[in-house]
């Protein structure tokens, strides 16, 4: 893949239930490329096909029709064991309600996507924590999620999401849970990610995200369709 592209979606169509009542087109035929490092904010109504276009992309599921090709591999072709491998490589994903295990602690929720690694414990540790320091949340360590407060709990899902040193960053109303400070704080957490190399993609209807200085582009979907591109 030319090196102006790190994710091209092309002409991806996703009809859920197709063919019974319960027939839904989440996305129609839909084609945009991200380049490397870019800092892309997909932005639109509730059920206008943002988190499923993500999840295309994550290929934790296929499109109906069309492709998606990811750093060089067609990510809507891939039998579900390279999947899994091609998200745990190449994808750190942050959900809306931040997803942890509450049952486990900080760094045991932070180590998850190392555990398929086959490196010693103490190594997964040792890097989740580094990780974990670059985002202020080593100290809670030990303290089992269910009692973090939102915002520890953005941090944990965001050192999780990078502990693999992924090259794509994928967030999905990410400040949707939190409150005007630590949205603003997640933003520059954004901020340092792309300064990092990342190519990252953010869907979101929070207005927060529309007008940031390092976001290099918008797409704006409306029932499956992109209706507005800027720049
Ligand atoms: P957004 O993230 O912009 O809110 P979604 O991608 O979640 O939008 O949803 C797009 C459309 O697809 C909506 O009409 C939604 O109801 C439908 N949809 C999403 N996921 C499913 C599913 N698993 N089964 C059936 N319909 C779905």
């Amino acid at each position: 893949m030319s090196a102006s592209r790190m994710i091209a979606i092309k002409d991806v169509t996703k009809i859920f239930h197709p063919g019974t009542p319960a027939q839904s087109r989440a996305l129609n035929g839909v084609t945009f490329d991200v380049a490397p490092n870019e800092l892309l904010i997909l932005k639109g109504p509730s059920g206008s096909g943002k988190s499923t276009l993500l999840s295309l992309i994550a290929a934790l599921m296929k499109p109906t029709s069309g492709e998606v090709v990811v750093d060089g591999t067609r990510v809507s072709k891939l039998p579900e064991e390279f999947a899994a491998l091609y998200r745990r490589r190449t994808i750190g994903f942050v959900f809306q309600k931040f997803n942890l295990i509450p049952t486990l602690s900080a760094v045991e929720n932070v180590m998850t996507p190392l555990f398929p690694e086959k490196i010693p414990e103490a190594e997964l540790e040792a890097k989740a924590l580094g990780v974990m320091e670059e985002f202020s949340i080593a100290h809670k360590r030990n303290a089992k999620t269910s009692n973090l407060s939102g915002g520890e709990q953005q941090r944990v899902a965001i050192a999780r999401a990078l502990v693999n040193d992924p090259p794509i960053l994928l967030a999905d109303e990410p400040t949707a849970n939190l409150d005007a400070a630590l949205s603003r704080q997640f933003l520059g957490f954004i901020e340092r990610i792309k300064g990092e190399g990342k190519t990252i993609i953010v869907a979101t209807h929070d207005p927060l995200f529309f007008d940031l200085s390092f976001c290099d582009r918008q797409i704006e979907l409306h029932d499956g369709s992109i209706v507005a591109e800027e720049p």
